[in-house]
């Protein structure tokens, strides 16, 4: 159970011509002893078919690839993994044309055995219907009551407990069952069921009060969430911020931990180097992590362009959300998915008639 064992690596297309194919092989070879095996690259997803990634328990993933890949520079190292995925015959792929696979994470887990998500046991692959659904994506970032002197840009984006339990009452009293963005896309790719009264919860920064507030007040009630993190604020141990620890505990209860960039810096008006650096350094480090490999982005302050969702689709994320407000998704918009914003003032009556909204 230990270390990882990738089954792609016996893939016996890798083994087929090995004589002829020794320059390739070589170029391989010296890429991994860089950069590590590409398990955290796009080439273990970009064939279809169903494969199998076996990881240490959260916490106990140990490998040699950060500590190597400190030695050559960060622009070398992503160009490294770009030109690897070429190589292992992964191209950029749309959700239009390409059947997906999940890598599962069959981690060892106590509570959350139980229960597994649909991002543990499914293979995702579109159908080739091309499908649209109303399934409100709420939008949080701070979860705790703001300090006195807080500015008017932390007061919008603080709700405090109090308010988010009662929420959270009235939408379970409601009828609303939350689903991560791996059941929306399941749903949306393959038609897969969801609860009558869907509703993903979201929360932008990974602040350490999702952890300490938000995470005991949707546990005790059998809810879930995403929490859409800025990784190199974690690296630095930002007191602000979630620890890592902290989000392999929310992961291995059922949440999901995706990517909010590197630094938080817009990702509107960039050149290619440096969109694949936010897309590909955030994605590595939390499957660094925890495991487990970010399949969404939310683009930091609600900014994108069509160059950034370019880079993330290429780099084999799935999706990507937006501020955009709306909770009607389709499977040709999935780099722009609208969520609904919840402020401090949303009373639960307000947050049910949002919910219910026909947008
Ligand atoms: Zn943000």
């Amino acid at each position: 159970m230990l270390g990882m064992t990738y089954h792609s690596a016996l893939h016996p297309r890798l083994f087929g011509g090995v004589v002829r194919r020794w320059p390739l092989l070589f170029l391989a070879l010296s890429a991994f002893l860089l950069v590590g095996f590409p398990g955290s690259g796009p080439m273990l997803t970009a064939e279809p078919g169903g494969y199998a990634v076996q990881v240490a328990p959260p916490g106990t993933v140990r490998s040699p690839q950060k500590e190597a890949a400190q030695e050559i520079s960060e622009a070398e190292r992503i160009k490294t993994i770009v030109d690897q995925q070429r190589i292992g015959g992964g191209t950029a792929q749309s959700g239009n044309d390409s059947a997906y696979a999940l890598a599962l994470p069959l981690v060892q887990m106590s509570e959350a055995d139980e229960a597994p998500s649909p991002r543990q046991a499914v293979a995702l692959a579109w159908d080739g219907e091309a499908r649209s659904a109303r399934i409100p994506v709420l939008m949080y970032h701070y979860l705790s009551v703001p300090p006195a002197d807080a500015n008017s840009y932390r007061l919008d984006l603080s709700v405090s407990p109090d308010l988010f339990a009662h929420q959270l009452e009235s939408m379970r009293e409601a009828g609303y069952v939350t689903v991560s963005p791996y059941d929306l896309l399941a749903h949306l790719w393959a038609g897969a069921p969801l609860p009558e009264k869907p509703v993903v919860i979201t929360f932008d920064d990974g602040y350490r009060d999702n952890y300490t507030n938000a995470f005991p007040l949707l546990r005790e009630r059998g809810m879930v969430a995403t929490i859409f993190v800025v990784t190199d604020f974690m690296d630095e141990g930002r007191p602000e911020y979630l620890t890592w620890e902290m989000a392999r505990e929310m992961w291995a209860a059922g949440f999901s931990i995706e990517s909010h960039g590197r630094n938080h810096a817009s990702l509107k008006n960039r050149d290619a180097d440096y969109l694949v650096w936010q897309a590909l350094g955030s994605l590595e480090t939390i499957e660094y992590e925890l495991g487990a490999r970010p399949r969404f982005v939310s683009y930091p302050a609600g900014e994108f362009d069509a160059h950034t969702i370019a880079i993330f689709e290429s780099a084999n994320y799935w999706a990507g959300f937006t501020t955009i407000q709306g909770a009607t998704h389709s499977t040709d918009n999935l780099f722009q998915l609208h969520r609904v914003r919840v402020r401090n003032t949303t009373q639960p009556e307000e947050l049910l008639r949002l919910l219910a909204l026909e947008w």
